[in-house]
């Protein structure tokens, strides 16, 4: 908060993460300008003046930077994120609706930051997750959901990265696809026996299948993705007491996912500026 008390600091901080590999026009994608004043450039070629925040989603919105910046360092900087409701209090936010906008906006910046494939050996298995009841308090919440996590076992060292993927069903053609999105051809890919995991399915990977008569009673073909699927549900019902939307269920696994994979990353700092590096990746959209 010392770091960046006012805008100007926060506008210093957004030219440094967006134009320090260079300055790209949003108009004409020409890579040279001039500095027209401390966070404009004037564009070589088609002349137009681009701001810092110019078609990214911090342009134009009635709040400060500072409190965006706020807001970004409270996801950050807490272990397990913040709820709308804590992140509108902690800003002094009256309205809630703009906390949650906020929450999910940031969150529009971790997807950038997770597409690299998994590799090596990597666990896969289905689980379902929400559950809710509908009911008074469960209205909107989540029903059952059919997911396919992915984990990377590192042996001895445990838990990799993980990747998370909605899946309608666990048929052979579904598993394909969602398999190729978040794993790297080639890997060795470890799954228990179930007709899904067909050889078309797992095509390009090394497959690994778990027998069930060569493990002892009561073990756990794929114990890893059952402990994150743990940890899902818990953050889910603890940070978000399960009030999770099935429309915006993927934007909450991006957000579990961000953190999961930076989760021994002590610098929080550093989470910072990746978070805020694939915010003003995004570009900003007509509405909202
Ligand atoms: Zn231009």
């Amino acid at each position: 908060m010392d770091q960046f008390s006012t805008e100007e600091a926060c506008r210093k901080y957004l030219v440094k993460v967006r134009w320090d590999g260079g300055f790209l026009c949003p108009h004409c994608a020409h890579t040279s300008g001039w500095t027209h004043a401390r966070e404009i450039i004037r564009c070589k070629k088609c002349h137009r003046d681009v701001s810092v925040t110019a078609g990214t989603v911090f342009h134009n919105r009635h709040l400060p930077l500072r409190i965006w910046f706020q807001a970004i360092w409270s996801v950050v900087s807490q272990k397990n994120g913040v709820s709308a409701l804590g992140l509108s209090k902690s800003l002094g936010i009256k309205n809630q609706k703009t906390g949650w906008n906020l929450l999910r906006i940031i969150r529009t910046g971790m997807v950038r930051t997770g597409r690299e494939l998994l590799n090596g050996l990597v666990e896969v298995d289905e689980v379902f997750i929400g559950g809710v009841k509908p009911g008074k308090r469960g209205r909107g919440a989540l029903g059952k959901v059919l997911v396919l996590v992915a984990v990377e076992d590192k042996g001895e060292k445990g838990f990799g990265r993980i990747r998370i993927e909605i899946i309608p069903d666990a048929s052979a053609a579904t598993l394909k696809g969602a398999i190729k999105k978040m794993v790297e051809p080639g890997s060795k890919i470890r799954t228990e026996q179930w007709k899904g995991y067909t050889s078309s399915a797992l095509e390009g990977y090394e497959h690994i299948v778990l027998e069930k008569q060569s493990l002892a009673p009561g073990e756990d073909p794929t114990p890893l993705v059952h402990r994150v699927a743990s940890l899902l549900k818990r953050w889910l019902l603890g940070t978000h007491q399960g009030g999770v939307r099935p429309t915006h269920l993927r934007a909450y696994l991006d957000e579990f996912i961000f953190r999961f994979n930076r989760r021994n990353s002590g610098k929080r700092g550093k989470l910072f500026h990746r978070l805020i590096q694939g915010m003003i990746q995004v570009k900003k959209q007509s509405k909202g």
